[in-house]
């Protein structure tokens, strides 16, 4: 079998050759400057390859060698903290190379090689151990990273196992003859394997009440944030990244302009983890690929950080991936596909459009990995539809797969609602699932208290209707206190403001308390009614507007009490 061959033909980011017979996925390498590429297509003895690096200048009849392998990621200690490219480029590294640009054919592996850290056994020589088992434990930083049984074992028996310090290609263990290293190589494309699959029943606790409360994530599942330029898509996926209960951040910038990205790269290092007041980059791996980058690298950013979603998932670990934009994503397939000539589906879109969105999302899981640990990859997907038309098909095939819809709203931005999640089109489909945690974690009518706000937003939604056409004053008594309580949900509850240092994280049980105040006040509001108190008077007692701005105050708990307590006097000076 060959692996040496000639390019035949160029176009763009696709390249075809000859003589080299590889298998699909191969990574190759094409031209003089051996730029690094994947076999997406063979047709005889044509190869079609995918190529990560800008092509231009490359010419047929250069060289092109098959590397027999796969595109794989370095999995090991050292990727917390790590800035990458699409295919696993230490990006600080590659500028240290080559200035700002990013030069061809540059390679920097994924993990430093000269690094050494420290190896802690936990299995023991003579232990039969099985792959994904763990061999030992190393710090990094603040995280305890497994080492565990690299894949091309399937089972054995440690002949030795050592203690001390290592880089990630030294042998720490020796198992059934063959060395092995803590870094273990994964082909990206492929899902890694777990014991077991379980439903998700626990929530993604993320610290914003419109999320937590009305449309929760469970750890494990997908959601996608849908929504037009500047309505707020990265904005959330930051909040998510630094307030949600995930143990690790993989975050993967992917295709948006240059400026947004670069905003991203300086602005992610700068960001405090609110858990431990260090860097949030201790525990975030960044995949980076702005829209200048080549798309091919672009189409394999969302597989690299998956894998590496996946390995500490194997860990242990709770990992929330973001990925902002998939719409870029998508975009990329489509350049390539409509440079291989294939027949296009919707809107250009290659027909596995739907495929690969699937393929993407149903790697989030909450399993029992082979380390016996439990862990969970929640997968956030942003989707930026071209002027905000969610008919398109990278949103309405990723609606076909997620479970969770946050619908941000050009509307609700303009009347600077943040975050500009839809109440009425935003859904979950893990409220059952997920009931039961919440009623024993925050509080037994948590889940009914919910459901009773939804409700009146859904009425408002009807009575809003009618005040268009006939003006408010002809709605009898009792709609008008439904809308300012309406009112009282979307103002002091929807509302956050991300860049509040007291509002930008709201812990469940102060939703509870908040929630269960809206809920006194609705009661005392229509006890007050049926006692024949005006509307007007309702709805202006003063303790709303101390309500609306208690969740500004530094003593906030304190100022929810003293709302409480101004609800009670208060409705009693109305005669309640
Ligand atoms: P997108 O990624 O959808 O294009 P951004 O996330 O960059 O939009 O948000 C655009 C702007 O909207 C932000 O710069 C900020 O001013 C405002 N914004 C978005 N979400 C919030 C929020 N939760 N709180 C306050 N301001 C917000
Ligand atoms: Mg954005």
């Amino acid at each position: 079998m060959s692996t040496e061959g000639v390019i035949y033909r160029v176009a763009g980011p696709v390249v075809t050759a000859t003589g080299i017979s590889p298998r699909m996925y191969d990574v190759v390498h094409v031209g003089n400057e051996q730029l690094m590429g994947e076999v997406i297509k063979i047709v005889g003895d044509y190869s079609i390859i995918q190529v990560y690096e800008d092509t231009s200048g490359i010419k047929p009849g250069e060289p092109v060698t098959n590397t027999g392998l796969p595109l794989i990621a370095e999995l090991g200690p050292g990727l917390l903290t790590s800035v990458y490219d699409g295919i696993q480029r230490p990006l600080p590294v590659l500028r240290d190379k080559m200035g700002d640009f990013i030069f061809r054919g540059v390679t920097a592996p994924g993990l430093d090689r000269e690094k050494k850290w420290e190896f802690t056994p936990v299995a023991k020589k003579g232990d039969e151990i099985e792959a994904g088992q763990v061999l030992g434990t190393v710090m990094e930083g603040t995280m305890l990273h497994k080492i565990m049984v690299p894949p091309t074992i399937k089972k054995g028996k440690i002949d030795e196992i050592k203690s001390g310090s290592f880089t990630v290609e030294e042998t720490i263990a020796v198992i059934d003859g063959k060395d092995v290293m803590m870094m273990q190589k994964w082909p990206v494309r492929v899902p890694r394997p777990v014991h077991e699959k379980y439903q998700p029943d626990v929530p993604l606790v993320t610290g914003l009440r419109v999320l937590d409360t009305m449309f929760p994530l469970a750890k494990g599942g997908a959601a996608a944030i849908p929504g037009a330029f500047g309505t707020g898509k990265t904005v959330t996926q930051q909040s998510l990244a630094k307030y949600s209960d995930a143990q690790v951040v993989v975050y993967i910038g992917c295709g948006e302009r240059g400026n947004e990205m670069t905003e991203v790269l300086t602005e992610f290092p700068e960001l405090v983890d609110p858990k431990t007041g260090q860097s949030l980059m201790n525990r975030t791996v960044l995949i980076a690929n702005t829209s200048n980058m080549p798309v091919a690298a672009r189409e394999a950013s969302v597989y690299t950080g998956m894998t590496i979603a996946e390995y500490y998932r194997d860990m242990g670990y709770d990992v929330a991936l973001m990925a902002d934009s998939t719409s870029r994503w998508a975009e990329a397939m489509r350049e390539i596909s409509s440079r291989l000539e294939e027949m296009p589906g919707e809107e250009g879109y290659p027909a596995y459009l739907s495929g690969r969105l699937s393929e993407f999302y149903e790697r989030a899981s909450h399993a029992k990995a082979l380390s016996g640990e439990d862990g969970s990859i929640s997968v956030i997907g942003a989707v930026s539809p071209a002027g905000g038309d969610l008919s398109e098909p990278v949103t309405q095939n990723t609606l076909r797969i997620v479970r969770v819809f946050w619908a941000l709203d050009t509307k609700l931005r303009e009347r600077r609602h943040f975050p500009t999640i839809n109440w009425l089109t935003s859904y979950t489909m893990y409220d059952q699932q997920l009931s039961g945690w919440f009623k024993q974690n925050v509080a037994q009518d948590f889940p009914e208290l919910k459901a009773w706000a939804m409700q009146v937003l859904q009425k408002e939604s009807e009575l809003q209707e009618i005040v268009q056409m006939v003006g408010s004053d002809s709605l009898p008594d009792e709609q008008k206190i439904t809308l300012e309580v309406a009112k009282m949900i979307r103002e002091v509850y929807l509302q956050q403001n991300a860049y509040h240092p007291v509002d930008c994280y709201c812990p469940l049980s102060r939703q509870y308390t908040m929630m269960k105040l809206i809920k006194k006040y609705s009661d005392l509001a229509n006890k007050a009614l049926a006692a024949g108190v005006a509307v007007d008077k309702i709805a202006y007692i003063p303790a709303r507007q101390r309500f609306v701005q208690a969740k500004y105050e530094e003593n906030i708990d304190s100022e929810l009490e003293a709302v409480s307590k101004d609800f009670d006097t208060q409705f009693a000076g109305l005669g309640v």
